[in-house]
């Protein structure tokens, strides 16, 4: 679609006053400064939605039940999480071996799950491969998914362009509107309500330094409107403003509330513990009655190693076998390839060393950032020591369907080559020693795109902002 949206830098300067307003009027913003907090800029957002298959998003909405089942059941099993849980430590001691530990230090005690219930906030991320036209997982995460409260703000955008008249060429197509907003803060409602104290609060644990934290309040709004009451604190004042009684429950001070739900938007990289204070309150927080979401296995479960195992149809059998061939069929289909780096044989050893280009080496971190690309993997790869190799996937690099849209970034307007990932939530809440789930249900989507980088060849770097759909 080359004339889609239209290159006109006249039409782009009544569109940029256009969106930016919009944002300030609508709360499509992230802070200037998370310490200040007093001014906001717009989000990085796309000028025009983005044409995506009909038959793609379809697709990603229909298995995300399946993946949140699969993850679900996989923390259920745990004879298999826990032996996975062993080499994950081994791999990495410093970070997730420390989430293992505090896993383990629970088991060992008497009352070290209090609550059996854990809850999940999921994203299954996808890139469309052009080759196959098929949607391929990037990665499935269980742990602070970002973007569901600002998702739904730019169909809301788009949709005023459109009615506003603002598109001097009016893309042709069906606009959608995630609703991923509604469906998040249902979803922790549900938690909560499955506490069973109605006067109790949602804790949000929140990274210090955020500037996305509108896409955060978004869901506290939707709380307070069902009149749930909700705090936000940092891992590092969890024990400033938490206490623990004596029967594991959590109070909120100074409100004196009982805390419910622990809903973590911190906790999942090593800057997040910055020092032992922040190991003792994460340690703190799982040891309590309040519903984790999501628990540290639940966290743990949503590493990279697990990622790669579960493109097994064996594993995905022993975990979950109550899934049917044809749900199992479609996971399969969504599956780039995935090679283990631990003991690998020759094959694997020279598709990491010679074949590079056609890969991505992942690390068990999460956040952005950490990955390393094609030509950098062999260099990387020849100064680590074999053994530290397990530490590490690597994974077919997904070719994705290139568009053509318009970025707008700190009020300037980029057009080129774009690439789109798109995220499918989920929400979810099960017996973490048991086998029952409560809920597992879908909950709309993001749409994720950035300018491309020829010389990252697809892989973008920087740019990246928050699209939207419109349907082919
Ligand atoms: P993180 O946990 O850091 O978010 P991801 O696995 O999502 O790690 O990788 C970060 C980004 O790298 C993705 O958003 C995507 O743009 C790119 N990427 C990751 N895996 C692939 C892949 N297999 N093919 C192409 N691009 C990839
Ligand atoms: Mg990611």
């Amino acid at each position: 679609m080359s004339d889609y949206p239209p290159y006109d830098p006249a039409q782009d300067g009544f569109l940029v006053k256009e969106i930016t307003q919009w944002c300030i009027g609508n709360g499509l913003v992230m802070l200037n400064d998370a310490q200040e907090g007093l001014s906001a800029m717009h989000a990085p957002v796309t000028t025009y939605p983005t044409n995506y298959p009909k038959e793609a998003l379809e697709e990603a909405l229909s298995i995300q039940t399946t993946y949140n089942k699969l993850y679900i059941n996989l923390c259920q099993q745990k004879e298999w999480i826990e032996s996975q849980l062993v080499d994950l430590a081994q791999l990495d001691p410093s970070f997730t071996g420390r989430l293992v530990d505090i896993y383990n230090r629970l088991k060992s005690e008497p009352d070290g799950f209090p609550q059996k219930l854990t809850g999940g906030l999921f994203r299954s991320d996808y890139l469309l491969d052009k080759n196959q036209n098929q949607i391929k997982q990037v990665e499935f995460n269980t742990v602070s998914v970002s973007f569901g409260g600002l998702s739904a703000k730019v169909g809301e955008l788009h949709d005023y362009l459109f009615k506003s008249g603002a598109y001097a060429q009016k893309p042709s197509g069906k606009l959608q509107i995630s609703k991923s907003v509604g469906l998040l803060t249902e979803g922790l409602a549900k938690m909560h309500a499955a506490y069973g104290n109605k006067e109790a609060a949602v804790l949000f644990v929140v990274q210090p330094n955020e500037r996305n934290v509108v896409d955060q309040r978004l869901l506290q709004y939707g709380l307070a409107e069902s009149s749930i009451p909700a705090f936000r604190v940092t891992l590092t004042d969890v024990r400033k403003f938490i206490e623990r009684r004596d029967d594991n429950t959590l109070i909120h001070q100074p409100s004196g509330k009982e805390i419910s739900v622990v809903y973590y938007r911190s906790a999942y990289a090593p800057t997040d513990y910055p020092t032992e204070t922040e190991w003792d309150a994460r340690y703190f927080l799982e040891k309590s009655t309040a519903i984790k979401c999501p628990s540290v296995l639940t966290q743990l479960s949503g590493s990279k190693k697990v990622q790669q195992l579960l493109t097994s149809v064996e594993t995905i059998k022993t975990v979950s076998p109550s899934l049917s061939a044809q749900q199992i069929q479609s996971l399969i289909k969504s599956y780039a390839k995935i090679y283990s780096l631990d003991n690998p044989d020759e094959k694997v050893k020279n598709l990491a060393l010679k074949d590079s280009l056609k890969y991505v080496l992942k690390p068990q971190r999460e956040g952005g950032g950490n990955n390393i690309y094609k030509e950098d993997i062999a260099p990387f790869l020849e100064k680590l020591s074999e053994d530290k190799w397990g530490a590490y996937i690597l994974m077919e690099l997904i070719e994705p369907a290139e568009k053509t849209n318009k970025i707008l970034r700190s009020g300037k307007i980029h057009h080129g080559g774009i690439i789109s990932e798109l995220g499918i939530f989920g929400t979810g809440l099960w017996e973490e020693s048991g086998s029952e789930i409560l809920f597992n249900e879908e909950a709309s989507f993001l749409l994720r795109t950035k300018l491309q980088e020829s010389n990252e060849g697809g892989v973008a770097a920087g740019f990246g902002c928050i699209d939207n759909i419109i349907l082919d």
